[in-house]
């Protein structure tokens, strides 16, 4: 099972900030008795992963039914594993015609291929051959494949040989091996749509976490900030600072979580397209904050994709997001943006803390 990658804190900051006890309980008096009856919380296992949710509502139990309704819903139609899932149905298809989709698949895919043109193919829904020649989203044993076998894929990853076609509400993969994956942004999308369903219901304070993937509604009850931990990509159990948000999302890829070694090497499960290898562009982790879930998830994994000189420069032509990367070389780097709303806490593991300007 995945470890969380962010801690969403809530009232056990003091956990983090020794100092802040007072604080802490202050605010905790400034909690009217109406929120605190009002919290309801819930922990799922979905998409593969564990989700968390914490809301303050009047209704907040039948809230969360709705919401965990609906990213199963989600799940039925993206899955690569289910048997029956849209998704499935589109890959056991390709190369053999147009399949009919449901809005929502075809939006994702939309955004998918949005996010692939944005950042240069970085980001690939169609990497899927080559992530399950390494035994990712497989039940195979991880391994590093032969050449000879990532040159025959590689061809089977062009995303412009997914062929999206709205009016007609189809897609269709063009050659027959190919295959569509959403890992690297169903989170994001189902954030997106737990958060629509939420505020569409009067929630107007709360937080979840889709395994390690951090939404945030409003403020917390006492009018502060949510803060959002991110994790050390080298120990587990501390962090490289926090985040103080309010209705966004905090999504964090990196290598350190889900790999495997080989020959002493570690190969992590974040493909670049480009060779068929891990990426290993001096990134261990990024960290993208928006109030757009689906683009924070494909940019997450793309930033890493890309490194952090491509990735500076497309932060610095967008306006939409902000990032924090933690680099090989033991730095934590904050976009201008972001470092207005993080504390850097990474002396522990002899990080050093720089921003990057626009
Ligand atoms: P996680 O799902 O672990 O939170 P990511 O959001 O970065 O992390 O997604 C990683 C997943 O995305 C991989 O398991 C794989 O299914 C898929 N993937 C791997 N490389 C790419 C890529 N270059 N573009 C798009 N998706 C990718
Ligand atoms: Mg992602």
């Amino acid at each position: 099972m995945k470890k969380f990658k962010l801690i969403a804190i809530c009232l056990c900051c003091a956990v983090i900030f020794g100092g802040c006890v007072e604080k802490r309980e202050e605010a905790k008096e400034m909690l009217s008795k109406s929120s605190e009856e009002d919290l309801h919380e819930m922990t799922t296992f979905a998409m593969d992963t564990v989700m968390q949710f914490s809301i303050y509502n009047e209704n907040g139990e039948q809230l969360l039914t709705d919401a965990e309704q609906e990213i199963r819903r989600l799940e039925r139609l993206f899955s690569v594993t289910m048997e029956g899932s849209e998704i499935t149905k589109l890959n056991n298809q390709a190369g053999l015609g147009p399949v009919s989709l449901s809005e929502d698949t075809l939006k994702i895919l939309n955004r998918g291929r949005e996010i692939g043109d944005l950042t240069n193919y970085a980001f690939n829904i169609t990497i899927s051959p080559v992530v399950k020649a390494w035994g990712f989203t497989t039940d195979e044993e991880k391994h590093v494949p032969s050449q000879e076998t990532l040159d025959s894929l590689l061809p089977l990853t062009n995303p412009k040989d997914l062929v999206i076609n709205e009016g007609a509400s189809t897609a269709e993969l063009l050659k027959k091996g190919m295959a569509v994956d959403l890992g690297g942004i169903a989170k994001g999308y189902t954030s997106d749509a737990v958060t629509a369903l939420l505020k569409e219901e009067g929630v107007t304070s709360g937080w979840f976490s889709l395994g390690g993937n951090v939404s945030v509604i409003g403020k917390k009850p006492d009018g502060e900030k949510w803060k959002v931990a991110i994790e050390s990509p080298l120990d587990a159990n501390d962090s490289v600072g926090i985040l103080e948000v309010e209705d966004c999302a905090v999504i964090t890829s990196g290598g350190y979580q889900r790999y495997f070694e080989e020959n002493g090497k570690r190969y992590h499960h974040i493909i670049n397209s480009n060779t068929g290898y891990p990426a290993d562009k001096g990134l261990i982790s990024v960290t993208i904050i928006s109030k757009d879930g689906t683009k924070a998830d494909g940019l997450s994994t793309a930033l890493f994709v890309m490194g952090l000189d491509d990735a500076t420069n497309l932060w610095r032509n967008s306006n939409d997001f902000e990032a924090v990367f933690v680099t090989a070389d033991g730095k934590v780097i904050a976009t201008e943006g972001a470092a207005d709303f993080f504390t850097f806490d990474g002396t522990d593991n002899d990080f050093i803390y720089e921003t990057i300007k626009r």
